[in-house]
């Protein structure tokens, strides 16, 4: 059987943990603070905030920026349906977005149809790794005085015209789930290069304590804390960190036998005349968190059947990027939504086998199946 996605996990992780768990300090402490500056270092922003997932993330992200009750947010209904979510648990309301067929990201152009007097933010997707267009969204947000809010969660280690995804805007909210390129379990993180942002985030993910349990714990004067705003408990655990700082020492390697991978499938798939290959322009670097082929009308076969055919000969397979608004929990809300090329492109889209290390020999078996499968 060939795997869909595999974590690249090693011992240099396992000891870390270990290590961490020994000091006997395992909740957030110097192992999250570490992995913080680190992380922030990484990816060229000011300050990071560790969560205990991209979920939490957003839902702070949206805190922080003010969306409250009333407020519409502009987001693609093709995510996972963590993004709309999100906005929910602020009682505001997710307005769905059109893509790009080419690149499965939010297309700006229609994004500004949808702004209304409601709206007060913007959450873009770098959809599976590869990065929207985000001076585009940018310079929308700037005309219209919105926040811009970033969903990084597949997109850790990309960049976007030189920069690594975390440095462009003050709400970048990444996921450390096993199904992302490095993992620790569950954990998420916000770049921002915004103070205030920072330090309320530090505030609301330990339930707006002011002093943290580590610094009184350090301190020889007793402390006592106060809670200065109702927070919550999105923390992420000290054993957690200490995987994650050996997980990024090995990011950079891990994102570049992804894209040996991804090069054999574009140079060995392109051959397929109903397959549409990932598109990665000039100025956008993906990670390649997953790579996802787009089949044409013309296919012998439709998505679901080549799903099941490609299982059959022991390769395993996922649909494209799923469409948030056919979900139950937002179909029967009665929006009006009418998204067909988001529908279009999540119902004829499938991701492929990709993971490190990846046996050359794997790689050929599932470019030789969807070859005999596809090119009649
Ligand atoms: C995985 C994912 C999330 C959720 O991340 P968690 O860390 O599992 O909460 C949110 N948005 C997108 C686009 C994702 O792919």
């Amino acid at each position: 059987m060939i795997a869909i996605a595999k974590p690249y996990l090693t011992e240099t992780d396992a000891q870390s943990a270990y290590d961490t768990i020994m000091t006997g300090w395992i909740t957030q402490g110097p192992r999250v603070a570490e992995f913080e500056e680190k992380f922030a270092a990484y990816v060229g922003s000011k300050y990071a905030v560790a969560l205990s997932n991209c979920t939490t993330a957003l839902h702070l992200a949206m805190i922080v920026a003010g969306i409250k009750e009333g407020d519409e947010v502009i987001c693609p209904s093709m995510s996972y349906i963590a993004t709309a979510n999100c906005i929910k648990y602020v009682g505001a309301t997710p307005v769905f977005a059109e893509i790009i067929p080419e690149t499965f990201n939010m297309d700006v152009k229609h994004a500004e149809t949808l702004i209304t007097s409601k709206t007060k933010a913007i959450l873009i997707v770098h959809q599976i790794g590869l990065p929207a267009d985000i001076d585009a969204f940018k310079a929308l947000c700037n005309k219209h005085n919105l926040q811009l809010i970033e969903d990084a969660a597949c997109a850790i280690g990309s960049s976007y015209k030189g920069n690594k995804i975390g440095s462009h805007s003050d709400l970048v909210c990444f996921s450390f789930h096993p199904r992302k390129v490095i993992t620790t379990g569950d954990g998420g993180m916000i770049a921002t290069n915004n103070e205030a942002f920072y330090n309320r985030l530090k505030l609301l993910r330990q339930h707006g304590m002011s002093v943290s349990d580590r610094v009184r714990h350090g301190s020889s004067t007793v402390i006592f804390e106060d809670h200065l705003e109702v927070g919550y408990n999105y923390r992420l655990t000290d054993i957690q960190a200490a995987v994650g700082i050996k997980q990024l020492e090995k990011l950079d390697w891990i994102v570049s036998e992804r894209k040996k991978v991804a090069k054999r499938y574009n140079e060995e798939l392109k051959s397929i005349n109903c397959l549409r290959l990932p598109a990665e322009a000039e100025g956008y670097s993906t990670n390649w968190q997953s790579y996802c082929v787009y089949l044409k009308p013309e296919s012998p076969v439709k998505r679901n059947e080549l799903m099941q055919l490609l299982l059959d000969k022991g390769i395993s397979s996922r649909r494209g990027i799923m469409t948030s608004h056919r979900e139950t929990a937002y179909k029967n809300e009665g929006g009006n939504y009418h998204l067909p090329v988001s529908e279009n492109a999540c119902d004829n889209s499938i991701i492929l086998p990709l993971f490190v290390p990846m046996e050359d020999k794997d790689i050929t078996t599932v470019i030789n199946t969807l070859k005999e499968i596809l090119s009649h």
